[in-house]
């Protein structure tokens, strides 16, 4: 079983420990938040990280950096102005729980983050892996932080064959890392893990023949095809729902909402619309979302686009239409803020990214210059 296994894997413990840090010293990309001890900007970097690309995070984090430099430019800034330095990375989520903590970092702690696990995991947005990583990389605390890479590393190595689900995260590869992190270097040793499973044991094609670790993995050692690991829960197929969204057009104006707090994609604003009822067609499901939804009525005058965007458990295609103003008074409702807004000051606020493509079109189809 995999608990004996990783029993005489850490026989090898120094072997692991040397190589893998040399191996790093050697073969670490240059990574802007890499060039810091600063916590808060190592903060910021691994938010930002979960859930997205190296590649794609960067941009965003000089972006939000020279934005929000300290912990008190954030905490005094709006959440609006934070969610809009956001937009296009998805996950809004985060922004929100940076903005946040941020506020207590400051009023509780005097603008420091704490070095402490109890105080930072009660923080908005700090679960296990998050408050590891920032205790290990900033304050080189020795606490792991497992992420996608590290389950993927350390699966092969202890060959766990079983599907990897939070027991075997919390029982087996969590404990296991916790004793390879050598004295005094827990900050090296966590990034190499992710570098060693971001470059090398890649969740495709790892390349086993060039690993540090090699000598000593199991998966490479006994398995035709180490790829196959770590072994994860097959995703149901969800359902698809289709949206009718209203560009709702009114002297050069568009009519935008904004999304409720609690819900996914909180806060970002969006044009008004909603999901097609059984039986109804796509056109009457916008012209009733919009007068349920803001208190107007309208008049469709021409399809905008349409298109699919995926989410863990559904898929949703999203229909946008032209609407003209026909009559009403808007009627904001207690969770969904309404304002119409010049369509040259679409861009000022911010959106979820498949809204991006329609703001670009709207430009296009008026002649406003982006
Ligand atoms: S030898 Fe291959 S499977 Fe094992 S840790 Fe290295 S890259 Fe991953």
């Amino acid at each position: 079983m995999p608990i004996n296994y990783s029993i005489s894997i850490l026989k090898n413990k120094k072997t692991l420990q040397k190589k893998i840090l040399k191996w790093f010293d050697s073969h670490k990309r240059d990574l802007p938040w890499r060039r810091t001890k600063d916590p808060y900007a190592i903060w910021i970097s691994e938010f930002m990280l979960q859930q997205t690309q190296v590649e794609q995070v960067i941009p965003y984090y000089h972006r939000f950096l020279k934005r929000f430099p300290d912990v008190f430019s954030l905490a005094n800034a709006s959440l609006d102005n934070v969610m809009k330095v956001w937009e296009g990375m998805g996950y809004y989520r985060r922004a929100k729980y940076l903005y946040n903590a941020a506020k207590i970092i400051v009023s509780e702690y005097k603008g420091i983050v704490p070095n402490d696990y109890e105080a930072l995991r009660q923080l908005p947005g700090f679960g296990n892996y998050t408050t590891g990583s920032v205790l290990s990389i900033a304050y080189n605390q020795p606490y792991p932080a497992v992420d996608g890479n590290v389950i993927r590393v350390a699966a092969r190595l202890l060959k766990i064959t079983k599907v990897i689900d939070t027991t075997i995260i919390k029982k087996i590869i969590t404990p296991f890392i916790f004793d390879l992190i050598p004295d005094g270097k827990a900050s090296d040793f966590n990034q190499a893990l992710m570098e060693l499973g971001a470059l090398v044991c890649r969740p495709a094609k790892p390349d086993c023949r060039q690993c540090c670790w090699k000598h000593a993995c199991l998966a490479f050692h006994e398995m035709n095809d180490p790829s196959v690991l770590p072994k994860r829960k097959k995703k149901i197929r969800g359902e698809i729902r289709h949206i009718a969204v209203a560009v709702v057009v009114k002297n050069r104006k568009i009519l935008i909402a904004r999304r409720p707090d609690n819900v996914i994609l909180g806060n970002l604003w969006e044009f008004p619309g909603g999901k097609q009822k059984k039986e109804e067609s796509i056109e009457d499901a916008c012209l009733r979302e919009v007068r349920e939804e803001t208190g107007i009525t309208i008049r469709i005058t021409n399809p905008i686009m349409s298109f699919k965007h995926h989410y863990s458990h559904y898929s949703i295609v999203l229909h946008f239409f032209y609407g003209r103003y026909l009559g009403g008074r808007l009627k904001n409702r207690k969770t969904t803020k309404l304002r119409w807004v010049p369509m040259q000051e679409l861009t000022r606020f911010a959106f979820p990214k498949a809204n991006q493509r329609v703001i670009s079109r709207i430009f296009e189809d008026y002649g406003v210059s982006d």
